[in-house]
C-alpha cells in the first residue's frame, strides 16, 4: 500500500479558527499544488484549493499524526491547477489585509466553481469560450490605430520598452481627460498579444464604460475578450473567469475582483482611473485591487500601467519618488482645448425661490445659450432624491429615519420617504406626524427635484420644452435603462443631462459642451481627510466630459457654484493644474502625518450600543499596547462612524497609525489574533455584533 500524502488544503474556514491557516488533510497519492479538492470540513464537505507548503517559521502548529487527520474526499482533476503565482498573490493579500488565507482563495473564485463537481467541471470547460461581440454596425476604419500624436510617442515609446525589461516597473500615466490614455492601452495590450501574453485591464465600474469594451472588441476583432465583473450571471462568471484560466481569453477587462484572474500567460495590467474610490473592496478582506495590481505586477515581472487624470497621492508620491515610471499626456488630443472653469460666487447671488433658485442667473443663461446652439450640458449634483429632508415649519419636525443617525430622502415619484443607509421606505405622511401640519416641505435639492427645476426653466429654439435626462442610481434601476439614456445622449436627443457621479466618470461624450457642478462645496469641510482629494477628482473627472470634440472645446466650460470661490482647490481646478493641488494637499499630509506619508489601519466595532462597541475598542487598544512593537505607533481614540448607527447599530473606529509599513504590518500579525481572542471574551458592557480591520483605509 503507498504511503499517504500530507495536503495542506485552504478552505474557507470562519477567520477565528486557526487564523484561516489552510488545514492539513490526507489524500492517497500526491496532488499537484493549486488542484481543486473537495474535503470534509466539520459536518460538511467543500471545496478547497491545495495549497503551497507554508514558508520557514510559520509552521507552529503542533505535529499531528498523519492517522489523525481527515482524508481528502475528490480532486476536481478535470480544472487546470491554479498557478504558485497565483496562490502567492491570495497569500500576500490574506496576510496584507488580515484574513484568512482560504476565506480569501475561495471568496475570489467564481461561487459557481465551489458548487460543481469533477464531471460538470469537465463538461464546463469544453464547452467552448465566447467573448464579447463587435457590435453590428460596421465600421471598418475604427479598427485602424491612428497616428499617435508626439505626447503619446513618447509615451510608448518609453512604455515598449519598459514592457521588455527583465523587471518592468509600474508606470503611472498622468493624462488630462481626452489626451488619448485609451489609445495608450491599447497599443500596450496589442504589444502584450504579439508577445503571446495576456492583458487584463482593470476599470471601476465596468457597467458604465460599454465603450470601452466596444473599443477593445473593435480593435482586436479576432481575439477573444472576457468580461469579470459582480453584474455578471454567476454561470457567465465561472465562463469568463474559466476562459481567462484555460488561457484561451487574451484579454480580460474587470472590475476590482477580476485582479485575482486567474491568468496563465498573463503579460500586461491596466488600471484605469487608478485613483477611484471603488477599487477598494468595502467588506471581508478589504483589499485595494489597484494596489495588489501593482504587487501582481512585481511578483510576475510584467508591466502594470497606472492612468488617470487626477492620479491618487499615494501613486503621484510615489511617481514623484522615482518608484513608479513617471508619464504624461498634457493636452488634449488633436486642437482640443480643456474647458474654461467659472466659478459662480453664490454669496453675491440674489436669492429667489421657485425653479429660478436651482441655478444662478448667469449659469442659467449659459445653459440656454447652449441649448439655442443646439450644444448639451451636464449638470452634477451628487444628491439623489427630490430633496434630502422633509420638514414641518409649525412644529419643527424633520424626516429622521427612526433606525439610523441620517435623515430620510423624499422621493416624489413614488412618494415615499426613503432611507439611504438602511432601506427603510415609508409613504410620504399626508400632514406632520407630530402636530398634524398638512404643510410639510422639502428642504434642499437633489438629482430628481433639479431635474423638475430645470424642465420648467428651459426653451428649444422651436418653443418645445428642453429635453432633460436625469441619470442616477434611482433612473437606471431596470436593466438598460442606462444604455439607454446613454444612447440618447449620445445620439443628441438630449439637452440637458443632470445626475450623480455616475455621469461623470469616462463617457466619451462628443456634444457637450457645458459641465455644471451646482453644490459641490460639502466635501471642502469634511472631516475626512481624502475628501477635498476626492472632491478635485470629481471635479477634473466632470470638467472632463466637456469639449471632447476638438472642434467644440474652446467653447466648452465647466461652471462651479460655490460659497467659497477662493478655496485653494477651487484656484488649481481653474488652472487644471494638479501637480501644484497635489504639491499642496502631500504638503498638508506631510505636516499633519497622514497617508501617505504615514500607514493606517482602522478598527470598526458594531454592536446594539455605542458604549458596547466603544469598549470593545478600548480593550483592543489595551490589549495592543501591550504587544511589543506597539510604541512606534501613535493610536486614536475612539470615535463614531460618520453616520453613527444604521438599521439600530452603533458603529465606532479607532485609528491606528505609523510611518513604516513593515512596522504596521507586524504589528497587525500580532494584534489581530488577539482581537480573535478578545472578541470571544467580551463581557462587561455587552457582546458587539462584529468587528474589522481596514488596512489602508480609504473612507475615515
Ligand atoms: P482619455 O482616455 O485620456 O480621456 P481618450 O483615449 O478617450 O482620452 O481619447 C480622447 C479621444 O481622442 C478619443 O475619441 C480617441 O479616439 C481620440 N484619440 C486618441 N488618440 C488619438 C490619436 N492619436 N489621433 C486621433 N485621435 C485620437
Ligand atoms: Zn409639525
Ligand atoms: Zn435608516
Amino acid at each position: 500500500m503507498p504511503e499517504p500524502v500530507r495536503l495542506r488544503v485552504a478552505v474557507d474556514t470562519p477567520a477565528h479558527s486557526a487564523l484561516g491557516e489552510p488545514l492539513d488533510y490526507v489524500a492517497a497519492e500526491s496532488v499537484p499544488v493549486g488542484s481543486l479538492v473537495r474535503v470534509p470540513l466539520s459536518r460538511r464537505v467543500v471545496t478547497g484549493i491545495v495549497w503551497p507548503q507554508a514558508a520557514e517559521g510559520r509552521t507552529a502548529k503542533a505535529a499531528v499524526s498523519d492517522a489523525a487527520l481527515r482524508s481528502v474526499d475528490a480532486v476536481l482533476a478535470a480544472m487546470p491547477p491554479l498557478s504558485s503565482s497565483w496562490c502567492q498573490l491570495v497569500e500576500f493579500a490574506s496576510r496584507y489585509y488580515q484574513r484568512g488565507v482560504g476565506e480569501v482563495a475561495l471568496s475570489v473564485l467564481p461561487p459557481e466553481l465551489r458548487k460543481l463537481d469533477d464531471t460538470q467541471i469537465a463538461k464546463r470547460i469544453a464547452r467552448p469560450a465566447c467573448g464579447l461581440k463587435v457590435s453590428d454596425e460596421p465600421s471598418s476604419t475604427e479598427g485602424d490605430p491612428p497616428q499617435l500624436d508626439p505626447a503619446q510617442t513618447l509615451v510608448w515609446e518609453s512604455l515598449h520598452g519598459a514592457a521588455r525589461s527583465a523587471q518592468p516597473p509600474t508606470a503611472l500615466l498622468h493624462g488630462v481627460t481626452g489626451s488619448g490614455k485609451t489609445e495608450i492601452y491599447l497599443r500596450a495590450a496589442a504589444d502584450a498579444l504579439d508577445r503571446g501574453r495576456q492583458a487584463l485591464l482593470l476599470v471601476p465600474e465596468i457597467n458604465l464604460t460599454p465603450q470601452l469594451e466596444a473599443q477593445f472588441a473593435r480593435r482586436f476583432p479576432d481575439r477573444l475578450i472576457v468580461s469579470l465583473h459582480s453584474g455578471l450571471t454567476p454561470s457567465q462568471r465561472l465562463r469568463s473567469w474559466l476562459a481567462a484560466h484555460l488561457g484561451q481569453a487574451d484579454l480580460v477587462l474587470g472590475t476590482r475582483l477580476a485582479v485575482f484572474a486567474s491568468l496563465p500567460r498573463l503579460g500586461l495590467i491596466v488600471v484605469d482611473e487608478e485613483h477611484d474610490p471603488s477599487y477598494k473592496q468595502q467588506e471581508g478582506a478589504r483589499y485595494s485591487a489597484r494596489d495588489l495590481a501593482v504587487y501582481r505586477g512585481r511578483l510576475e515581472s510584467i508591466l502594470v500601467v497606472l492612468g488617470s487624470a487626477t492620479p491618487s497621492l499615494e501613486s503621484w508620491q510615489r511617481a514623484q519618488e522615482g518608484r513608479y515610471l513617471q508619464l504624461s499626456l498634457p493636452a488634449r488630443i488633436g486642437a482640443g482645448a480643456l474647458p474654461a472653469v467659472r466659478l459662480v460666487d453664490m454669496n453675491h447671488q440674489p436669492r429667489v425661490r421657485g425653479p429660478q433658485a436651482a441655478l444662478s442667473a448667469p449659469l442659467q443663461a449659459a445653459i440656454q445659450a447652449r441649448i439655442d446652439a443646439g450644444e448639451q450640458s451636464l449638470i452634477f449634483l451628487n444628491r439623489r432624491g427630490y430633496a434630502p429632508v422633509l420638514h414641518c415649519g409649525d412644529c419643527g419636525w424633520k424626516s429622521a429615519c427612526p433606525h439610523c443617525s441620517a435623515w430620510r430622502v423624499f422621493h416624489k415619484l413614488d412618494r415615499t420617504l426613503r432611507c439611504h443607509h438602511c432601506g427603510l421606505a415609508e409613504p410620504v405622511p399626508r400632514a406632520c406626524p407630530d402636530c398634524g401640519n398638512p404643510d410639510v416641505a422639502p428642504i434642499g435639492r437633489g438629482t430628481e427635484r433639479l431635474e423638475e427645476q430645470l424642465g420648467a426653466l428651459f426653451l428649444r429654439p422651436d418653443g418645445q420644452p428642453a429635453r432633460i435626462l436625469r441619470i442616477d442610481a434611482d433612473s437606471t434601476r431596470r436593466q438598460g435603462t442606462l444604455a439607454a439614456g446613454l444612447g440618447a445622449v449620445h445620439a443628441g436627443e438630449i439637452d440637458v443631462l443632470v445626475g450623480t457621479q455616475m455621469i461623470t466618470k469616462g463617457h466619451d461624450f462628443r456634444r457637450i459642451t457645458l459641465v455644471a457642478a451646482v453644490n459641490p462645496d460639502g466635501a471642502l469641510f469634511s472631516s475626512d481627510f481624502r475628501a477635498p482629494e476626492r472632491l478635485f477628482a470629481l471635479l477634473m473627472q466632470a470638467a472632463g466630459r466637456a469639449g471632447r470634440d476638438a472642434a467644440q472645446s474652446a467653447r466648452s466650460e465647466m461652471w462651479v457654484q460655490t460659497w467659497h470661490p477662493s478655496h485653494a482647490l477651487y484656484a488649481a481646478l481653474r488652472r487644471h493644474d494638479f501637480a501644484s493641488f497635489a504639491a499642496d494637499q502631500l504638503d498638508e499630509r506631510r505636516a499633519s502625518g497622514l497617508p501617505p506619508h504615514s500607514h493606517l489601519a482602522l478598527l470598526r466595532a458594531d454592536a446594539r450600543s455605542a458604549d458596547a462597541a466603544r469598549a470593545f475598542l478600548q480593550a483592543a487598544s489595551d490589549a495592543g499596547r501591550a504587544l511589543s512593537g506597539c510604541e512606534s505607533l501613535s493610536w486614536y481614540s475612539p470615535v463614531p462612524t460618520p453616520v453613527a448607527r444604521v438599521a439600530d447599530v452603533e458603529r465606532m473606529q479607532m485609528l491606528i497609525e505609523s510611518t513604516s509599513r513593515s512596522t504596521l504590518q507586524a504589528f497587525l500579525a500580532k494584534w489581530v489574533p488577539a482581537l480573535h481572542h478578545l472578541r470571544r471574551e467580551r463581557g462587561g458592557a455587552g457582546p458587539i455584533l462584529r468587528w474589522a480591520i481596514d488596512v489602508d483605509p480609504l473612507a475615515i
